[in-house]
């Protein structure tokens, strides 16, 4: 699966006790190591890849970029940051995503405290500190075993960054080659002349789907769940513009983060219902969202996902548009989802059901037609006249676009022991528990950005991120400054808010299908909404408790 390097990590420094050990070198990473020192405190971070960036690091796939417009989904810590990068589209792709990640890491010298191909392997609180063991990165032998000893631990790990690759009967009998689009190869894939399939149709699948096809000699999808894809509209971003958000740049940042999804604080959510309003009225708002493209959307009512008759009335409008692109009816039927809109993460696409209409492409519904095994030569599935009876489809490559073992799947691959040697995987074993999605009980000093149970993959993450990174270095300042040595959830406080994040989630119409959200689409993880709908309460309650001293988390002295 992609081109995992085996390389031998970057020596660590030789001071090996450290404040804060930072595990990943992402966007949560970068900025917490530049808080933490900033606040006068010692750090490293350890990065499994061998560059900063993470998921836009391992995401290469073709046709990666970002579906929050690039002038939010960038860092606000810093005005001269701001003012001097230059993105050159509304949505930014992979490789510009990433250049700018180097750029911030250059810009404010992080590098120097970042351990680069060097794993976390585990965590064990010890003498009131945190012992963190790393070892170069794939790579598990026991005597590269390093330990660093850090007295705050903050997992930067992401939230969607540890990849699901499903297995299928004989799926190791197969010869060509095999791809995930979250660990692409860095050097890039030449699909020309190539038969290939795709499996999943989620925001990756339908951001490749239109460019292998472009380049494979025919393209197979394998779809199990057809999504809901929004035209992204990307384009050009004009120089007026740019300046224009830029004279008022703090501003433009205030708005957006009072929005729930702390995004397109512009574009505001509807005042009505769906069901509100006249048919007229109704397509007229839908329309002008679907030609403004992307992800707001789904604000051109403000109860998209709390009230199942208007949620049908949208996803009606949406069918139709597919219907009215795809031109063969049968592919159009099996591309068009019944399921509540919004309920899987909305995608974003550059005509992806456009590309069901060139002549080498082929669809085949995993629902009707399921995969029975892989052979040599490619899938086996259940033949399409319905009998009994089964089809080969032959491949030299395929792409699993399968998804991520979502918010807690990088923080498992960690063995984690608190307080009287509790594991976190114990903790966590009916699903994640924590406090504001920050802090775990059993386990002190130890801090998730972008937690389960906080706004996260709901919002725009960079500033879900930086508001994370504020909070847990004003944390640890205070308790630096009150002399204190340990801080950790309190379990009553953790108990409430996880009753708290299931209420708020109970009144969506998110529980409604087999989301990532839910831990759904990974076997046998536990069934939980993860994240917490509402960003501008979540920040408020997140201000509330450390202005209130930590309240809900007990704390101790030197
Ligand atoms: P995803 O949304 O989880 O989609 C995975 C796809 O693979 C789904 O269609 C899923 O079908 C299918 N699948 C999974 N297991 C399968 C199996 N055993 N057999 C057949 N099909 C299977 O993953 P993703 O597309 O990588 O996106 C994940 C998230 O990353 C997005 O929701 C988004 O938050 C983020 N992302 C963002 C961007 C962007 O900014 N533009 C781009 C990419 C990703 P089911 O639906 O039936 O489970």
């Amino acid at each position: 699966m992609g081109a995992a390097k085996h390389l031998a990590p970057d020596p660590a420094p030789t001071s090996m006790k450290v404040d804060v050990a930072i595990v990943g070198a992402g966007f949560a990473g970068m900025y917490m190591l530049y808080r933490a020192r900033q606040a006068g405190f010692t750090a490293r971070v350890f990065e499994r890849g061998g560059g900063v960036g993470g998921t836009w690091y391992w995401n290469r796939y073709p046709g990666a970029r970002c579906d929050v417009p690039s002038l939010e989904y960038s860092y606000q810590f810093s005005d001269e940051l701001q003012q001097e990068w230059e993105w050159s589209e509304k949505y930014a792709t992979q490789p510009e995503i990433l250049r700018y990640a180097e750029h911030v890491a250059d810009r404010f010298d992080l590098r120097r405290d970042i351990s680069f191909n060097t794993t976390v392997i585990s965590l064990q609180w010890h003498n009131d500190a945190w012992l963190v063991t790393t070892t170069a990165a794939n790579d598990a032998s026991p005597h590269r075993e390093h330990t660093t000893t850090a007295r705050f631990v903050v997992l930067g790990t992401g939230c969607l960054s540890s990849a699901n690759v499903p297995r299928f009967p004989d799926d190791h009998l197969f010869t060509g080659g095999t791809y995930h689009t979250g660990a692409w190869p860095h050097e890039g894939v030449d699909f020309s002349g190539r038969r290939v399939a795709v499996i999943g149709t989620g925001s990756s699948g339908i951001q490749s789907i239109p460019l292998i096809a472009e380049q494979a000699a025919h393209l197979t999808v394998m779809q199990r769940t057809p999504a809901y894809s929004i035209p992204a509209r990307n384009q050009q971003l004009a120089p007026e513009y740019v300046a224009s958000i830029k004279a008022n740049y703090a501003e433009f940042r205030r708005k957006n983060s009072l929005t729930r999804a702390a995004l397109g604080g512009d574009t505001p959510t509807g005042p009505h219902g769906a069901s509100e309003v006249n048919e007229v009225e109704r397509r007229a708002a839908l329309e002008e969202r679907w030609q403004k493209g992307g992800l707001l959307f789904l604000g051109a009512f403000n109860d998209a996902l709390t009230n199942p008759e208007s949620n049908r009335l949208i996803a009606d409008f949406v069918r139709d548009k597919i219907r009215s692109t795809v031109r063969n009816p049968d592919t159009a039927r099996k591309l068009t989802p019944d399921d509540i809109i919004g309920c899987k993460r909305l995608c974003v696409d550059t005509e992806y059901y456009e590309t069901f209409n060139r002549p080498n492409v082929s669809l085949i519904d995993l629902r009707e037609q399921p995969i029975e095994r892989f052979t040599a030569n490619g899938v086996v599935v259940r033949s399409a006249t319905g009998s009994r009876s089964s089809e080969e489809h032959e491949f030299d490559a395929i792409v699993f676009a399968t998804g991520f073992d979502a918010m807690t799947g990088a923080i498992s691959k960690i063995s984690i022991t608190g307080r009287n040697g509790t594991m976190l995987h114990d903790a966590w074993s009916a699903g994640p528990v924590n406090y504001l999605g920050l802090s775990v009980h059993g386990f002190p000093n130890l801090f998730t950005i972008t937690g389960p149970g906080s706004p996260s993959v709901l919002t725009n993450m960079i500033v879900s991120i930086q508001h994370h990174v504020e909070w847990i270095a004003d944390c640890i300042t205070w308790l630096k400054d009150h002399r204190m040595s340990t801080i950790e959830a309190d379990a009553d406080a953790q108990q409430r808010w996880v009753r708290h994040v299931n209420t708020v989630a109970g009144m969506t119409l998110y529980q409604s299908c087999s989301s990532w959200y839910l831990g759904a689409n990974v076997p046998a993880k536990p069934r939980i909404f993860m994240p917490l709908p509402g960003f501008p309460a979540y920040a408020q309650t997140c201000a509330d408790v450390a202005r209130d001293g930590y309240r809900g988390f007990a704390v101790s002295h030197h």
